[in-house]
C-alpha cells in the first residue's frame, strides 16, 4: 500500500508502455472481463493512492463452480458495499471459493476475513491463500501497536532525523493503524510459495515470490496466455514503496526489490501485466528497466548529497521527493529514504554514524 500517486500528466515512461484497454476502468461494483473467466474490479482507498485493482478468476474446487478472488480491499463500509454489488451482479450467481492475497498490506488483505467467513460453509471452507511469511506478519500486525505507528515507529523515525514534535506525536498516536484497516486475519490459511502452481479452473498459475516491498509477496503467472498478476511488485505509473521499518531497523530491502523485479525479466515482454494500482499494461521489460533506472538515479542523488555533507534520512526527503508530503506520505517517504541510505551503506559507498542527538547520519565512506 501507499505507493505515491501525485496527480500529474502522463510521463514519458508511462507513454512507453502499452495499455490495451485504453482508459477503460471498471465502475464501482462493476467488472471488466479481460479474458474469459478473468475479471477486473476496483475498490476505493482513502489515501493519496485512491484505488486498488482486484481480480476474479473463474474456478472450480471440489466439484463446485465459483470464483477465486485475488486481493480484497481494506475493511471499511464503502468497500463492503462495493463488494455487495459485485456479489449481486458480477459473480454469475456463483460463490467465492477461495481468497488469494498477494501480500499482507491492508489494501490487499483487509477484507479477507470477511470474504472467507461469508463464503465458508460447513462442507466447504473458503480459504485464505497467502505466503507463510505474510500470514504470520499480518497476524502479528493486527495486534494493536504494530504497523506504521506507535512509540517504536516514532523512535525509529526520530533516530533518522524526523524531529518535528507534532509529526512524532501523530505517529505515536497511530497505534492500531493496521488493525483499523484490517480488523482480523483468518486463523487458518493455505500456503503460497515460490514455484507453487495453483490450478485455477484447470489452468496452471505459477507463484513468483518477490521481496523488498512486503515480507514475501506472491505474484501469479499464467504461462499459457502470458498473464501476470503482479500485485505491487511492478506498477505502471508509480514506483513501488520499498521501505525500512522499525521492526527490522538495519534492513536493506532495495537490492531485494531490484533483484526480484530483475527475475521477472524471464517472462515474455508481451505479458499482459495486471497490477494492483493503475491500468493493465504490456511492456514488462520496459517497465523493469524504468524502475531500475529510477532507483539508480535516486541512489546517485543520495550518494552525492551525503558525500557533500553527512545527511540523515529526514534530510533526504527534499532530495528524493521534492514536494510537500502529508503524514501518511511522510512515514512512507522516511522508510524509503532509509532504504536508499542503507543500500549505499551496505555496499560500502557510505558509512553511518550516530550523533550526540541520537540521529543516524550517512557520509562518505
Ligand atoms: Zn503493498
Amino acid at each position: 500500500m501507499a505507493e505515491r500517486s501525485p496527480p500529474r500528466p502522463p510521463s514519458a515512461d508511462e507513454l512507453a508502455l502499452e495499455y490495451p484497454l485504453g482508459d477503460a476502468l471498471p465502475a464501482p461494483g462493476q467488472v471488466i472481463e479481460l479474458r474469459p473467466g478473468v475479471r477486473w474490479l476496483r475498490m476505493g482507498l482513502p489515501f493519496a493512492l485512491d484505488h486498488i485493482n482486484l481480480w476474479l478468476l473463474a474456478d472450480e474446487m471440489d466439484g463446485r463452480r465459483g470464483w477465486t478472488v485475488v486481493d480484497c480491499g481494506i475493511d471499511n463500509p464503502a468497500t463492503r458495499a462495493n463488494w455487495e454489488q459485485v456479489f449481486a451482479s458480477a459473480l454469475d450467481g456463483l460463490p467465492v471459493l477461495r481468497v488469494v492475497v498477494t501480500h499482507m498490506h491492508p489494501d490487499h488483505i483487509g477484507l479477507a476475513h470477511w470474504l472467507c467467513a461469508r463464503f465458508g460453509t460447513p462442507e466447504h471452507e473458503c480459504r485464505l491463500w497467502i505466503s507463510a511469511t505474510d500470514w504470520h506478519v499480518a497476524r502479528l500486525a493486527v495486534q494493536a501497536g504494530q504497523g506504521q505507528g506507535g512509540s517504536d515507529a516514532a523512535d525509529f523515525f526520530a533516530s533518522h532525523g524526523l524531529v518535528d514534535a507534532a509529526s512524532l506525536d501523530k505517529v505515536r498516536a497511530r497505534r492500531g493503524y493496521y488493525a483499523s484497516l484490517v480488523p482480523a486475519v483468518p486463523t487458518r490459511y493455505a500456503r503460497l510459495h515460490e514455484g507453487l502452481v495453483l490450478h485455477i479452473d484447470g489452468r496452471p498459475w505459477r507463484c513468483i515470490a518477490g521481496y523488498g516491498h512486503a515480507p514475501e509477496h506472491i505474484a501469479l503467472y499464467r504461462e499459457d496466455d502470458a498473464l501476470l498478476i503482479s500485485g505491487d511488485m511492478v506498477l505502471p505509473r508509480i514506483s513501488t514503496n520499498v521501505s525500512v521499518y522499525e521492526a527490522e531497523p538495519e534492513a536493506d530491502p532495495l537490492p531485494m526489490f531490484l533483484d526480484s523485479i530483475e527475475r521477472l525479466r524471464a517472462l515474455p515482454e508481451g505479458t499482459l501485466v495486471l497490477p494492483s494500482h493503475g491500468r493493465p499494461f504490456r511492456g514488462l521489460h520496459t517497465r523493469i528497466g524504468q524502475l531500475q533506472r529510477h532507483h539508480d538515479a535516486r541512489l546517485a542523488d543520495v550518494l552525492a548529497a551525503c558525500r557533500a555533507a553527512p545527511c540523515s534520512a529526514a534530510e533526504m526527503l527534499p532530495v528524493l521527493f521534492g514536494r510537500a508530503l502529508d503524514l501518511h506520505q511522510t512515514t512512507f517517504a522516511m522508510g524509503e529514504a532509509v532504504a536508499h541510505l542503507h543500500a549505499l551503506w551496505r555496499r560500502g559507498q557510505l558509512r553511518r554514524g550516530r550523533g550526540a542527538d541520537g540521529v543516524w547520519r550517512f557520509g562518505a565512506a
